[in-house]
This record gives structure tokens, C-alpha cells and sequence, in this order.
């Protein structure tokens, strides 16, 4: 979450910077023109206030001028008119001298302000002459002169000169002299620190921001603006001997040049030699690099301003974004749960319409969502399965409870009934208004399949119970601990189901049946084959019976868990069986079972490249035996010696069999001569110390046995061979004195 507020930040803040990127570099760009155009509009709008000021302050001149004349025409009262006058220039302190000429330009009146001059005014006679009653005549300027020497401080003015009439008839001129200096000071005073110049017709100049130069020049020409303006002077004298107003720059400067008639502002009538000066308004570039610089420092603190503000929105931005996204994601999801849900969904308005099913409702009952839109779902009920309570008890746990579920059969639109597991909610989206979801799963097959599963269930349940009424079932666990058994199995064995379950399945094992035999039989299992074979097992009571069976291993996730043991009873065929190989008075092998076994031993060792070894053992004087104890002795010792013949020898491939009369014959395979040798011996020592008395044996007072043994490794004997070397290596003991052992080998 943190890292996608953090991406989706950096992505706003990216798209912010990016704007006021934008914006600034143009901005910027543009600036320079702005300020540009700004100033000079500024500028112009000032010159064109300078000019309107002047000019209306020529106005009031203008008007005073004709107000004196015409309180003169009035009242030739010269004493009245000083009067007059006195208080006119008291009150008007840049008038500084009025006077009152003759016809011939002498003096007729002199109103003095300031200082005391004599100027001569007939030089313009012969233009003054010639004005009309109203006309004002500007003279050039001129510089005061006090006893005909120019003053210090320059001080220079013109004049402005008007005819006086005497009921129409030529009656002298009233001169008023103006100082210059507010003129100038009108120019030269700026709001942009820029430089103003009033240049004469001579390239002088007359006024400047310098108050060295305003107006402090020689009229000689060392005080031409080439002294202060060397650059300029060259473009800016072109311009001016073009006569020409107008604009030009350059690098440095942006210069404006005005062509002001200063007479025409007196005087309607054109004069002949106008008082025209030039007004050279020269701009510093450097004032709008400055106002551009003061601006930037300002955008400065805007832009951060615009930063904070901007990381402030893109956090919000990003924060916004998230939720939207999250909000859709979380729509879609549940957009697509709603239609891709196995449930049929249904959603009604407070009124009970449909808004909206999914696509498994229209799955199940076969109505499309145009065919149900703003119908109640009424038509979806079935007739007969439910009562009215059934309904009004969904309704009451809606009202109470905001919740049903439970099991309900419907109508498909094809008029077959279903049955669903129906859960309904109310939900309310404020306090006023709500809505129903209704979710079901049509449960139709599953409860016919539940049905059908129930059945077969009873039906299995019967076949198990069969099972363990007749099957021997046993179920170990790897260890070999009984985890389970049929009751037929108990009924074999004589234990109970509580004396095996927890016991090991040693305890069914017959002390005859060789633990090799078990060993191998496990070993076969373990490795996860199938076993199958008869085992002679032991009964509770001691007695012996068999079964055939079949051992599988059970398996858990790959994992052997246990093993199930399937049998079946063949203790009466195998008592048959035995007892057609089975001699009867020393349980021994029969001479019939010999014969079988000793070809299939031969065979068996000959594909194993073992060998075979084989011995008869006769009773030493068995006859004087019989003679002396009788024949029911004789067959007990018969008895005796075949059990222990059986208990000396016990591998499992080791047979012992009855030959015939007192003779018994000794079959083994794997086994070399020393060996067999041993072994025999072992069987003569075992015999010899049974200690049955024999009194007329003429070796000894005991029975004993001869025993003629031979160690077969010959692949081309056969069984007639092997019977014919071991008889006659017995009556070999015979003749060498009974009660021994021979062992041959024959390769
Ligand atoms: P030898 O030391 O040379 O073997 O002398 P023997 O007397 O043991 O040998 P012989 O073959 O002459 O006699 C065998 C006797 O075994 C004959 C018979 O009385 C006795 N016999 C054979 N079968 C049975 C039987 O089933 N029961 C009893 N009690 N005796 C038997
Ligand atoms: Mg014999
Ligand atoms: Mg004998």
C-alpha cells in the first residue's frame, strides 16, 4: 500500500513539476517581451501624460494671456490693470515677467515677478505686428541676460506675445514670459528612472534627468548629448536630422522620439517659424532585465509556494487515486464473483423486483435476467411442495432476523420443480432503504446422488458385514501390530477381536513354521509386492490350522501404512494333503513324498548350482529291538528317534522322511561334505543320547543309528543314483561297526 501511494505521488508530483515546467519556461521566455511591452506602454502612457500636462499648462497661459488683453481692452486703467495683474502673477509664480508694449516695442508697462530684465521685443516686430486680435505669438527661447550678460544659473524662458486692441485699432502687445524650468521639470521627473531629453532644433538639449544638464547648458556647441550619450548621439542625431519621430534600439537602449510644437499648443493658426522641440525618451535595457529579475525572485517564492501546494494535491492525488483503484478492483472483483459464482445469485429492490441475477440463477431456472427484470420472483414458486407458514416464516426471519436459509423447491421456467439451498439477506444501504440478495445452489441431483450414495452405503454395508462374517481379514500396521480383524478370523484362531487388536501377529505364528519362512515372506512384503502363499498358523487351544493368503500393503500418500491379509481356511485340504505325505506312526515324510521331493530338490538345485546332500539312517539292531521289548516299543522308539531327527534338524529346507521299516532318509541342499558330516553326527549323538535301553544291541547298551550320508555336486545325477550312493555307504558303517557317520562326496 505504502509503496503505491509512494508511486502514484512521484507519478502526480511528476505531472505537476511537468506543468509548471511548462508553463514557467514559457512563461519566462515570454517575459522579457512582456515587460517589454509593459514598460512601454507605462512609458508611453507617461510621455503622453508629460505631453498632455505641458500642454494643458500651456492652456492656462494661453487663457491668462487673452484674459489680461481683454481686461485691458476693457479698462485702460493702467493703475486698475497693475493692480490686477500684481495679484494674476503673485498667484501664478512661473509667470516671470509681464509686460505691456507699444505699438513699436517699446515699453509700456512693466509687472515684474522675478527678476529685473530688459529684453528687446522689437526684433519680433515685424511678426508681431502682423497678429490678430486672439493670435499668440511663442518667440524661441532665450536665455535670461541681466545687463545684456546670460545669468548663472541659466535660466530660460520664452515668450509669448499678443496684440492689444483698442476697439480694433493696433494698440500695443502684452508679453508674458515663461521660465522654462517647469516645462523640464515636467519631462525630466519619471516613475522609470529613465532619461527624458528635450532637444532644440540645433541638437541641443535642453532639459536632462541630470541636474547638471537640465537646462544647464551653453548654447555653444560643446553641450550637444554627445557628451552624455556618445553611443546614441550618432543614431539618435540620424534620426533627428531625419526629422523623422519614431522608435529605434539597440542592444543597450530602446529610444522613443516625439516631435512636440510646442506653438501650436498657443495658438491655432500655424506660426511661421514654429517653436518645435524634440522629446527623446531613451529606455534602459537594463530596467527590464531588473523587473524581470525583481519578478523571478517573486516567481521564486511563488514556485515554492506552487511546490508545497503541489505536493500537497498530488499526496491527496495519489491517496484518491489508490481508493478509486482500489474501489474499481474491489467492484470488478466482486462484479465477477456475482457473475462467474456456481451459485445463482438474485438481487431485488425493496419492492421485491428483480434487479439482477447472474448467469448460473439463469442456469438454473432457465429465466434470462431480461425475461425477470422488475418481476417479482413469485414465479419461480412451486405449487404443493410448501405451505403458506413455509413462506411466511422466510418473510418473518427477513423482517426479524435480516436472514433466511434453508432448503426450498422452485419451478423452472420448463415447469420442472428443483430443489435449492436457498440463503436470503436483507440489507440495508441506509436507514430507510434496502434491498434482498437471494444466493442458492440447485442441490436437485445432489440429493438424488445422496440418495442413491445412502443406498449403496446400506448395500456395501451388507457386503462388509458378509465380509466379515466369512472373509479372514487381518489388518497390521508396519510394525506388525494387529489393527483389525474379521470375526471370521476369530472364529478360526479362537482369540478374540480385544486379545489380537494391539498384539503382534507373532502370537498366530506355529512353532513348526520356520521364522526363515516368515523372514523371507516379510522381506517380500516390505519391498511393496504382493504376497501370496499358505501359512500354517496356531489356534488359541494349541492346534494347528492353515490358510491361504493374500498379503497387500496399504498405502497412505505413497507411504506403505500397513498391510491387509485376506485368507482363506484350507486347513482341511492341507490335512489331506499331509496326510498323504505324512507317515503315519512318526509324522514324518512318507516314502511317496520322498520320491516327489528328492526330484524336485535335485531340479531345484541344479538351477541354483547348489548341492544336494542326502543320508539314510537305519537302527542299529532293530530287530533284536522288537524281539526283546515287542512291536509296541519298537514303534514308540520309532517315534522317539523321527522327533529327533525333526528337532535336530529344523532349516526349513531340511526334510526328514521315513523310508521304509526302522530306516529314515535325511534330504538337505546348499551344504558341503564337512557340513552334512556335522550334521549327521549331531542327529547319531542326539539318537545315542535319547537312551533308549537296548539291552540286546551287540554294540551297545542304547539304540543308536548308522548313518551313510553323500554330498551331491554331480549335474548329471538323478535321484535312483543318489538313493543307490547313500545305501551303500551306509551298509559301509554297517560292516565298519554300526552306531557312526559316512559322508562321501560325490563330483
Ligand atoms: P541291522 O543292524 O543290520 O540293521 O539289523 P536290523 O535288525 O536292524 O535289520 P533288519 O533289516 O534285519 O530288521 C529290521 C527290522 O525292523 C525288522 C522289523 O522287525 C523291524 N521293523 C520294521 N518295521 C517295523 C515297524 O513298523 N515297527 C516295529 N516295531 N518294527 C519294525
Ligand atoms: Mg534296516
Ligand atoms: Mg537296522
Amino acid at each position: 500500500m505504502k509503496k503505491n501511494i509512494s508511486y502514484a505521488f512521484l507519478k502526480s508530483l511528476l505531472f505537476f513539476t511537468f506543468i509548471f515546467l511548462l508553463v514557467s519556461i514559457t512563461y519566462i521566455k515570454n517575459l522579457e517581451n512582456i515587460y517589454t511591452k509593459e514598460i512601454n506602454n507605462s512609458i508611453e502612457s507617461e510621455l503622453n501624460l508629460k505631453i498632455t500636462t505641458a500642454k494643458n499648462n500651456f492652456k492656462i497661459l494661453k487663457k491668462d494671456l487673452l484674459y489680461i488683453s481683454e481686461v485691458y481692452e476693457i479698462n485702460k486703467n493702467y493703475s486698475t490693470i497693475k493692480k490686477e495683474l500684481s495679484t494674476l502673477l503673485a498667484m501664478k509664480k512661473s509667470y516671470m515677467e509681464i509686460y505691456f508694449l507699444k505699438n513699436d516695442g517699446t515699453f509700456l508697462l512693466k509687472l515684474k515677478n522675478k527678476t529685473d530684465m530688459e529684453p528687446t521685443y522689437s526684433k519680433y516686430l515685424p511678426i508681431i505686428s502682423q497678429l490678430k486680435k486672439g493670435d499668440i505669438y511663442l518667440s524661441p527661447i532665450e536665455l535670461k541676460k541681466e545687463n545684456q550678460k546670460i545669468e548663472n544659473p541659466k535660466i530660460a524662458f520664452v515668450s509669448m506675445i499678443t496684440p492689444l486692441f483698442d476697439k480694433d485699432k493696433p494698440d500695443g502687445f502684452l508679453v508674458i514670459n515663461y521660465p522654462l524650468t517647469e516645462l523640464f521639470n515636467i519631462f525630466s521627473s519619471s516613475n522609470f528612472n529613465l532619461e527624458t531629453l528635450l532637444i532644440n532644433k540645433d541638437d541641443y538639449i535642453l532639459n536632462s534627468k541630470n541636474d547638471k544638464f537640465n537646462f544647464g547648458f551653453e548654447f555653444n556647441k560643446n553641450s550637444t548629448f554627445d557628451n552624455i550619450y556618445k553611443n546614441l548621439s550618432t543614431a539618435i542625431s540620424k534620426n533627428l536630422s531625419e526629422n523623422s519621430t519614431g522608435t529605434f534600439k539597440n542592444d543597450d537602449f530602446h529610444v522613443n522620439i516625439n516631435k512636440i510644437n510646442l506653438s501650436s499648443w498657443l495658438n491655432n493658426n500655424s506660426q511661421i517659424e514654429p517653436l518645435i522641440l524634440k522629446l527623446v525618451t531613451i529606455i534602459d535595457n537594463k530596467l527590464i532585465d531588473i523587473r524581470v529579475n525583481t519578478y523571478l525572485k517573486s516567481i521564486m517564492w511563488l514556485a515554492f509556494l506552487y511546490f508545497l501546494i503541489a505536493m500537497i494535491i498530488s499526496i491527496i492525488f495519489a491517496n484518491y487515486n489508490i481508493r478509486e483503484k482500489e474501489t474499481r478492483l474491489r467492484l470488478k472483483i466482486s462484479d465477477n464473483v456475482f457473475e462467474n459464482s456456481h451459485d445463482g445469485i438474485l438481487i431485488t429492490d425493496r419492492n421485491n423486483k428483480v434487479q439482477r441475477v447472474n448467469k448460473s440463477f439463469t442456469k438454473i431456472t432457465g429465466y434470462t435476467e431480461k425475461e425477470i427484470l422488475n418481476k417479482s420472483p413469485k414465479i419461480l414458486k412451486s405449487t404443493g411442495f410448501h405451505t403458506k407458514l413455509f413462506y411466511k416464516n422466510i418473510w418473518d426471519n427477513l423482517n426479524e432476523h435480516l436472514h433466511w436459509e434453508g432448503e426450498i423447491t422452485n419451478i423452472r421456467k420448463n415447469g420442472v420443480p428443483y430443489t435449492e439451498e436457498l440463503s436470503i439477506s436483507k440489507i440495508y444501504t441506509d436507514e430507510n432503504d434496502f434491498f434482498y440478495i437471494a444466493s442458492f445452489v440447485d442441490i436437485t441431483e445432489s440429493k438424488k446422488n445422496k440418495k442413491m450414495i445412502e443406498d449403496k452405503l446400506e448395500e456395501n454395508k451388507t457386503y462388509l458385514e458378509i465380509i466379515n462374517d466369512y472373509l479372514i481379514t487381518i489388518k497390521v500396521d508396519i510394525n506388525g501390530k494387529i489393527l483389525d480383524v474379521s470375526d471370521a478370523f476369530c472364529l478360526i484362531c479362537g482369540y478374540s477381536k480385544e486379545e489380537l487388536i494391539g498384539h503382534n501377529h507373532d502370537i498366530l505364528r506355529h512353532p513348526e513354521t520356520p521364522r526363515e519362512f516368515y523372514l523371507s515372506m516379510w522381506e517380500n512384503i516390505y519391498s511393496g509386492k504382493n504376497w501370496e502363499g499358505e501359512i500354517k498358523n496356531i489356534k488359541k487351544n494349541g492346534e494347528s490350522y492353515y490358510v491361504h493368503t493374500n498379503i497387500s500393503p496399504m498405502y497412505n500418500n505413497n507411504t506403505i501404512t500397513g498391510y491387509a491379509l485376506v485368507a482363506v481356511d484350507i486347513t482341511d485340504k492341507k490335512r489331506i494333503e499331509e496326510m498323504s505325505i505324512t507317515d503315519e506312526l512318526t509324522q514324518t515324510y512318507n516314502r511317496r513324498y520322498f520320491n516327489i521331493t528328492i526330484e524336485k530338490e535335485i531340479a531345484r538345485a541344479k538351477r541354483d548350482n547348489k548341492t544336494v546332500a542326502f543320508a539314510i539312517l537305519d537302527i542299529d539292531f532293530f530287530k533284536q529291538y522288537n524281539d526283546t521289548y515287542g512291536h509296541n516299543k519298537g514303534d514308540k522308539a520309532l517315534q522317539d528317534v523321527a522327533l529327533c531327527l525333526k528337532e535336530t534338524i529344523h532349516r526349513a529346507s531340511d526334510y526328514t522322511f521315513r523310508l521304509g521299516g526302522e530306516e529314515f532318509g535325511i534330504l538337505t541342499t546348499d551344504i558341503n561334505q564337512t557340513n552334512f558330516h556335522n550334521l549327521l553326527e549331531k542327529i547319531r549323538i542326539n539318537v545315542e543320547d535319547l537312551n533308549i535301553e537296548h539291552t540286546n544291541s551287540k554294540i551297545s547298551s542304547k539304540i543308536t543309528v548308522s548313518i551313510g550320508g553323500v554330498v551331491i555336486n554331480n549335474k548329471n545325477i538323478n535321484s535312483k543314483k543318489i538313493y543307490k550312493l547313500a545305501d551303500k555307504i551306509l551298509y559301509k558303517v554297517k560292516d565298519e561297526g554300526r552306531n557312526k557317520v559316512f559322508v562321501e562326496e560325490e563330483l
